[in-house]
């Protein structure tokens, strides 16, 4: 069974073909700038060159149609025929309350995701065009829709509601939906398997430390808290997002610089997190380097960043009465040595020792902790588009 896993943003599809019978990546490539001048498709099937095809695309139609093309190409591609993709499986942001697993597409389903719409306007709308587009040009072939916020449906009511007037959730739905589902879910299935011991027996604090960061608490293999909020601002600091600050802030920044609320929320989401703070960059190679040649605002955006980590892990672990396991991943957690150690630095008191050598590793599945420490700490690379996979064949079953 070969399933086809689409990750729709506003100009840009990512995509993977993989083939569930042996979880094999047959194809991936990225489609960029779509509607814009000088799109292109980047593309590579597995043992063969990578090609890219330039070539403009208005819609994401367009944008599919090439990467279509290109998977079934005589030189570059993955597959004779279409018919081949035995389904499509879609990442969706946000799927509210209305979405605890993810779901086959019908049109009741896409009814409900045009609703949800509203709570992430950023991001279901593309993630929708890439539905709407694949039923068009493959027609007859299922879809899934797996979601960023499903893992999450799982908290207690004391996790997801916020200290503002009860209305305001009856009416408008705020409460904390929590993001990165999908990966959260993932390593802490991984994690379980590489400690060889049930999910259902661990509290896990999975660490996602991305461009976009989130701490999960998983408790029994159950998302029971989480860092993201009712958007992905709340929480950790991110590379240009603020995470937690004092609400009262964002009036009194209005005030002052005489700003709207979406040039407030501009500054939040984009001008914010460690580039705010170090001026420097979003990216933490260019921190860490400029920070290793003595910038000290570069080092203080790391010291701000891996406290408010810090800070999470023990709040969920004592949230959660006890704690078995740490896993660090995505780019920054998979990647960074330096993160890991500090975030974990001085831990021993709740049972966390770090080993200085395991953890010089990066991108590898491994445990990085001490042999005598009580909670082990893991690396484990993510796989978000694998996990979709599963699931689209899961529920097609
Ligand atoms: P992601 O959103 O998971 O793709 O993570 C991207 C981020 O991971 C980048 O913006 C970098 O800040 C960080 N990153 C990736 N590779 C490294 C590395 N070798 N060292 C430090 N940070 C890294």
């Amino acid at each position: 069974m070969k399933v086809l896993v689409l990750n729709c943003g506003s100009s840009s599809l990512k995509y993977q073909l993989i083939n569930m019978n042996t979880e094999e990546v047959l194809a991936k490539g990225v489609a960029e700038r779509i509607g814009i001048e000088d799109a292109f498709v980047k593309h590579e099937a597995i043992g063969k060159d990578k090609v890219i095809i330039e070539e403009n695309m208005g819609t994401h139609k367009s944008a599919i149609r090439i990467v279509l093309d290109c998977l079934v190409h005589p030189q570059h591609g993955a597959i004779k025929e279409m018919n081949e993709i035995a389904a499509v499986g879609h990442r969706v942001v946000h799927g509210g309350e209305k979405f605890a697993q993810s779901v086959i597409i019908n049109d009741e389903v896409k009814k409900t995701l045009e609703e949800c719409s509203e709570l992430a306007p950023l991001h279901n709308p593309p993630n929708l065009m890439g539905i709407y587009a694949c039923e068009e040009i493959l027609p007859n072939v299922p879809m899934v829709g797996v979601f960023d916020t499903a893992f999450h449906q799982t908290m207690p009511k004391s996790s997801y509601l916020y200290a503002l007037p009860y209305e305001l959730y009856d009416k408008y739905k705020i409460r904390r939906y929590g993001f990165h589902g999908t990966s959260h879910k993932y390593v802490a299935m991984k994690a379980a398997e590489v400690l060889g011991k049930p999910i259902e027996e661990l509290k896990m604090v999975t660490c996602h430390l991305g461009n976009g960061a989130s701490v999960a608490a998983v408790d029994g293999g159950k998302s029971v808290d989480t860092s993201m909020g009712f958007t992905p601002l709340e929480g950790l600091v991110m590379g240009t997002r603020c995470g937690d600050i004092d609400p009262a802030i964002v009036t009194f920044i209005m005030e002052k610089e005489h700003i709207s609320s979406s040039d407030v929320n501009n500054i939040m989401n984009k001008k914010s997190g460690v580039l705010g703070i170090s001026g420097v960059s979003n990216d933490f190679r260019d921190i860490e380097g400029a920070a290793a040649s003595g910038n000290e605002r570069a080092q203080l955006a790391l010291d701000v960043y891996y406290k408010r980590v810090k800070k999470y892990i023990g709040a969920y672990a004592a949230e959660m009465g006890g704690l078995d396991a740490v896993i660090f991943t995505a780019g920054l957690g998979e990647n960074s040595p330096e993160t890991r150690e500090e975030v974990c630095n001085n831990l021993d008191f709740l049972g966390i020792k770090i080993d200085a050598g395991k953890n010089k590793v990066r991108g590898k599945e491994t445990i990085v902790s001490t042999e005598d420490s009580k909670v082990k700490v893991l690396l484990i690379p993510t796989n978000e588009e694998l996990m979709i996979a599963r699931e689209t064949k899961e529920l097609l079953k």
